[in-house]
C-alpha cells in the first residue's frame, strides 16, 4: 500500500493532540518489558480502570519476571483473581517460567521471538517490542484498526490476509525516530479509546478530523 496523501497530516495532528492529552497510565512510566507485558496481559479484553486496580497489586506481589516464574499456580490466580479471563493469568506464569528457562530471564527483543512465548500473538509482540523496547514496529489492536480503517479507508481482504496487510500499513506510518514511533503507537491506542469508539465516533472533538476520510464523507453529506 503506498502512503496516502492524508498521512502527513495526520500524523502531525496526532502527535500534537497526543503531547497535551496523552492518558497518564502507570505502565506508561516505565520501559521495563516484564512490567509491559504484564499490563499488555492484562488489558486483553478488560478496561484500562479495572486494570489500573489489579496492576499495583500483581507487581508489588510478583516484581519480577523471576518472582512469578517461582510462584505456584494458585498464588498467581490468586493475586489475578476479579480480573476475570483467568486464562491470561496461566499464560503469563508459564511465559515468565520459559523466559526464566530458556532466555535467561530478559524478554525477548524481537516480534518474532515474542511470538512464540505463551499467550503472545501479534498485537502483544509488537505492544512490548514499541513500548518496552522502542522498536519501529507497529501494535494494532482492535482500536488502532479501527482508527486507521476509518482515517485512510484501505482496500483490504477480509481475514488475516487483511490484518498483515493492515499491519504492514501502520509499520510505513511510524516515525523514523524511535521515540517518536512509541509516542505514535500510544497516540493511536488513545485516539481509538477516547476519540474515534467504535459505536460512537466523537468526530466533532476529534484532532484529525481534517485529515479522516470518513470525517471527509461525513460533512459532505
Ligand atoms: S474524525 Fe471521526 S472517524 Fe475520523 S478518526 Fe476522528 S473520530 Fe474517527
Amino acid at each position: 500500500m503506498r502512503v496516502p496523501t492524508n498521512a502527513l497530516s495526520f500524523k502531525r495532528r496526532l502527535l500534537k493532540w497526543y503531547r497535551r492529552h496523552a492518558r497518564d497510565l502507570p505502565w506508561r512510566r516505565t520501559r521495563d518489558p516484564y512490567r509491559v507485558l504484564v499490563s499488555e496481559f492484562m488489558l486483553q479484553q478488560t478496561q484500562v480502570s479495572r486494570v489500573m486496580k489489579y496492576y499495583p497489586r500483581f507487581l508489588s506481589r510478583f516484581p519480577t519476571v523471576y518472582a512469578l516464574s517461582r510462584a505456584r499456580p494458585r498464588q498467581v490466580r490468586e493475586v489475578w483473581d476479579g480480573l476475570g479471563y483467568y486464562r491470561r493469568a496461566a499464560n503469563l506464569h508459564r511465559l515468565a517460567q520459559t523466559v526464566v528457562r530458556d532466555h535467561a530471564g530478559e524478554i525477548p527483543v524481537e516480534p518474532e521471538q515474542l511470538r512464540r512465548l505463551p499467550g503472545v500473538g501479534p498485537y502483544t509482540a509488537g505492544a512490548v517490542a514499541t513500548f518496552a523496547y522502542e522498536r519501529r514496529v507497529a501494535a494494532v489492536d482492535t482500536n488502532v484498526a479501527r482508527v486507521l480503517r476509518r482515517v485512510f479507508r484501505p482496500r483490504l481482504a477480509a481475514g488475516a490476509r487483511g490484518e498483515r496487510k493492515l499491519s504492514a500499513f501502520a509499520e510505513s506510518l511510524l516515525p523514523r525516530r524511535p521515540t517518536t514511533a512509541w509516542e505514535f503507537n500510544q497516540a493511536l491506542m488513545d485516539l481509538g479509546a477516547t476519540i474515534c469508539l467504535a459505536r460512537r465516533p466523537r468526530c466533532e472533538v476529534c484532532p484529525v478530523r481534517f485529515a479522516c476520510r470518513t470525517e471527509c464523507v461525513r460533512r459532505e453529506q
